[in-house]
């Protein structure tokens, strides 16, 4: 089952660049840009890397990112995290990041999109992935700040394919950001929003993302399983959710906890399977994680194939590369006689 996880052809959404920083970058980064981290080295660092809840989570996270301020910086980020996922047999990425944070710290928008674009376009040439780039909203931070960000944007949206949410979700539901996707989708971008799970009013967080936002995704999601009308409405707009087991793999419920790919995947919900903030996960990336989510789930090998393709169905790409893709995992299912 590794093995054939490790040679499917794959597609990743829901990654977070600032969470592919792995401890040794950020020494390497602290160093280049005069910077002492208040650890005595890699081990250490990783030792620090203990959460019980989202909100401890984000307090490491955003902490390891001061370390990221020059235009090569993002360009170091975003080429480590290719080369790797490329090595794991990923032929497509849509990576997120969160300028707001880099531009509280003094860094330039066009310092963030350029380097990650230059890394992103040599990661093309030297591995043949491809990738593309959303902008998350940091939610727990103002309603101006986003639509800062944002303007600050849109001058290089050719090098962005869509927006998204993430961070704190409690106190900041969807609808705080209405005008801003109203925005973003005015001007050609894909719209996708983080419903973490077992968040306060999490259904309704979810309907508004629907609704409100009119997304296209939804990133996580898993507290869906618990309402019928709303996974109704999520098959009837055909939406796909992004699933990151390490985190959100189960959602709370009043009897037995509900396994959230099994789950999806049996109410006939558009699922797929993704990483999140690698290098805060014990460095585990997708083939890594969908090896914990198959024993995890019971995924049959037919099942993996069927997540995907919903994989490649989800890609906010042109309908000829989509064939090209589709076309690769239906030969690679052939070769392991794997029906399809
Ligand atoms: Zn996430």
């Amino acid at each position: 089952m590794a093995r054939f996880i490790a040679e499917m052809p794959k597609a990743e959404f829901h990654v977070h660049l600032e969470g592919t920083l792995e401890a040794e970058m950020k020494f390497a980064l602290a160093r280049r840009n005069g910077l002492t981290l208040p650890y005595a080295d890699v081990a250490a660092m990783r030792r620090s890397y203990v959460y019980h809840d989202l909100p401890s989570f984000l307090a490491i996270y955003y902490d390891g990112m001061k370390v990221l301020l020059q235009e090569e910086d993002f360009y170091d980020l975003a080429h480590a995290y290719l080369a790797k996922a490329a090595s794991q047999n990923i032929l497509y990425a849509e990576m997120f990041f969160d300028p707001q944070e880099h531009l509280k710290r003094g860094v330039p928008m066009e310092a963030v999109i350029g380097g990650i674009t230059r890394a992103r376009a040599d990661a093309e040439k030297q591995f043949g992935i491809q990738s593309q780039l959303i902008l998350c909203f940091v939610r727990d931070l103002s309603a101006e700040s986003a639509m800062a960000a944002l303007d600050a944007a849109l001058p290089m949206k050719q090098h962005l394919v869509g927006v998204g949410l993430d961070s704190d979700e409690k106190g900041n539901p969807p609808a705080k950001f209405a005008a801003h996707f109203a925005k973003a989708r005015a001007a050609g971008l894909k719209v996708t929003a983080h419903c973490d799970v077992n968040q306060e009013n999490t259904l309704d967080h979810i309907r508004q993302a629907i609704v409100d936002l009119k997304v296209d995704r939804i990133d996580h999601g898993g507290n869906i399983l618990q309402s019928p009308e709303l996974i109704a409405l999520a098959k009837r707009r055909d939406l796909f959710f992004t699933v990151c087991p390490t985190f959100s793999g189960r959602v709370k419920s009043e009897g037995q906890p509900i396994d959230v790919v099994r789950g999806m995947l049996d109410q006939g919900l558009n699922v797929t399977i993704n990483s999140d903030d690698p290098a805060y996960m014990g460095s585990e990336y997708l083939n890594e994680v969908l090896v914990r989510a198959q024993a995890q789930s019971a995924l049959t090998q037919q099942e993996l194939v069927r997540i995907e393709r919903n994989a490649f169905n989800a890609a906010w790409i042109s309908e000829e590369r989509r064939k090209h893709f589709l076309g690769k995992l239906d030969s690679f299912a052939r070769t392991w006689d794997v029906e399809i």
